[in-house]
């Protein structure tokens, strides 16, 4: 039988989302591991979660969980892991022990002190840091001293200190770096973990990984990758570094331009198709008009050639507006449920829990137009839920006279309890007719109702709101407002 037909069928297209669990992810992670996700999906490729989990002392409690929680939030599934670098630790050094053996890569006995000595000198002397190679060629018996000394030994590459190293980029081209810029890196620390550069390309070569798509910051680390793979004889995988993400005023997206943590979005109330939308188009595009695509055409359309080049730049309002396009393209149920556990931790805490899912379903519709996240939706519909109104009288005599207020709310008191239809047309029949009658403006005779039955000058349609609210709750409100009056 030929050997090839013995070699399992690979899919072309393997991509992996390699975290550090050292912080909570933030968008420039979610959509690093979005464009791997869409790229594999796209081509029917395979997804792989791998926690990059060597740097011990930087690790973040919970960090994984929210990484993993944020991916399946906004539906990132994977195909395989999440794999633990922390236990393959053999691997990374059996690798290292190879190159050892092939005199590529050597032991450093230098002590942290000796190090940062060497940093300080360095500086004064304006020198490029980098490890000065002081172990690259130690004798044996040298070794033997610092062994006998109980020194534990690190592992370092030997790379190579003259010529260039070059790999092709396939969104920049071809990048060319001068080795002599490249000291000679750790592998393996003293605490048997393995560095990032080792641990990374022995997994990614290991987990036949086609492509790497990553942040343009790792674009450094890229030579040395390469010069790792040289040395091994192995196939590199073939690059992508992705562009930027900045923030409104240019400088690179962080805290100060607000929540950065995908929980911190959900938390406030964004749909995760909304950011999933909203973060495919932070340095992919469709055609440079298209907002608003579902995941599939994104799956669809997504390829490399449509990856901008230059920084996207992070721009909240669109989010802000994106999110209200998706919020009102939900159904009122699926709107109200999802806006439920958002009530349930917002309204004021003298409104009873549970909350009814009946009642929630007959004001969802009118907020719905007007929310933008689902944290804003508590404040929209707060006065359906509170049993006392609580607003500044003064808001009642916008534009009027205080008798005239009197006078039209008590009129509108009168008509409203020998009315017994209780619905937003008969409501409008009643009303609008009044506001001649009274010599008032429509608008400003609606705009002392909605105060008195919202207690705000702005809220959903009169008198659908007032429907929803029931007859009784809109006497005791009107009433409200006259007591309030008599008050000032
Ligand atoms: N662990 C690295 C990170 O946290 C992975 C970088 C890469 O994809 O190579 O981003």
């Amino acid at each position: 039988m030929p050997e090839e037909v013995l070699v399992p069928s690979k899919s072309a297209v393997r991509v992996r989302f390699a975290p550090s669990p050292t912080g909570f992810p933030h968008l420039g992670n979610i959509r690093t591991a979005l464009f791997n996700w869409l790229f594999a999906r796209h081509h029917g490729g395979i997804f792989i979660l791998r926690i990059e989990d060597t740097d011990v002392a930087r690790m973040v409690e919970g960090a994984t969980e929210s990484i993993l929680h944020s991916l399946r939030w906004l539906g990132l599934d994977w195909d395989e892991g999440p794999i633990f670098q922390s236990q393959r630790l053999p691997i990374y050094r059996e690798v290292a022990d190879g190159l050892i053996s092939r005199g590529l890569a050597y032991h450093c006995y230098c002590s942290p002190q000796r190090l940062e000595e060497m940093r300080k000198e360095q500086m004064k002397r304006k020198q490029p840091p980098g490890y000065d190679r002081h172990c690259r060629n130690l004798t044996q018996e040298q070794k033997k001293g610092f062994e006998a000394g109980g020194l534990g030994p690190v592992v370092r590459f030997k790379s190579p200190l003259e010529g260039r190293t070059s790999f092709h980029d396939l969104l920049r081209g071809e990048i060319v770096f001068e080795n002599s810029t490249l000291d000679d890196f750790v592998l393996l620390k003293s605490d048997g973990y393995p560095t990032y550069h080792l641990a990374n390309i022995a997994d990614d070569h290991d987990m036949e990984i086609s492509h790497v798509l990553r942040a343009d910051e790792w674009l450094s680390s890229t030579p040395r990758h390469i010069l790792l793979y040289q040395a091994l004889n192995w196939q590199p995988p073939q690059f992508a570094h992705l562009p930027m993400i900045l923030g409104p005023d240019k400088s690179k997206l962080s805290k100060r331009h607000g929540a950065t943590s995908v929980t911190e979005y959900e938390q406030q109330g964004y749909l995760p198709e909304a950011l999933f939308n909203f973060l495919a188009l932070l340095g992919w595009s469709l055609d440079d008009k298209t907002e608003i695509m579902s995941r599939d055409t994104i799956i669809k359309n997504f390829s490399l050639d449509r990856i901008s080049k230059t920084a996207a730049v992070f721009n909240r309002d669109k989010l802000e507006w994106m999110n209200g396009v998706y919020i009102r393209g939900l159904s009122v149920e699926e709107f109200s449920r999802r806006a439920m556990p958002f009530l349930e931790k917002g309204l004021s805490l003298d409104v009873v829990r549970p909350l009814d899912v009946n009642h929630v379903a007959r004001i969802a519709p009118l907020i719905q137009e007007r929310a933008r996240t689902l944290a804003e939706v508590p404040e929209l519909a707060d006065f359906f839920f509170v049993e006392r109104l609580d607003y500044d009288s003064s808001l009642l005599l916008n534009k009027i006279e205080q008798t005239v207020v009197v006078a039209a709310l008590l009129a509108s008191i009168d008509r409203v309890e020998e009315w017994d239809s209780w619905d937003a047309t008969s409501l409008e029949s009643v009303f609008r007719p009044m506001a001649e009658e009274m010599g008032l403006k429509t608008g400003v005779f609606f705009g002392l109702l909605r105060v008195a039955v919202t207690g705000r000058t702005a809220a959903p349609p009169l008198f659908q709101t007032m429907e929803v609210l029931g007859k009784e709750r809109c006497v005791k409100r009107l009433k409200l407002a006259l007591d309030k009056l008599a008050g000032l």
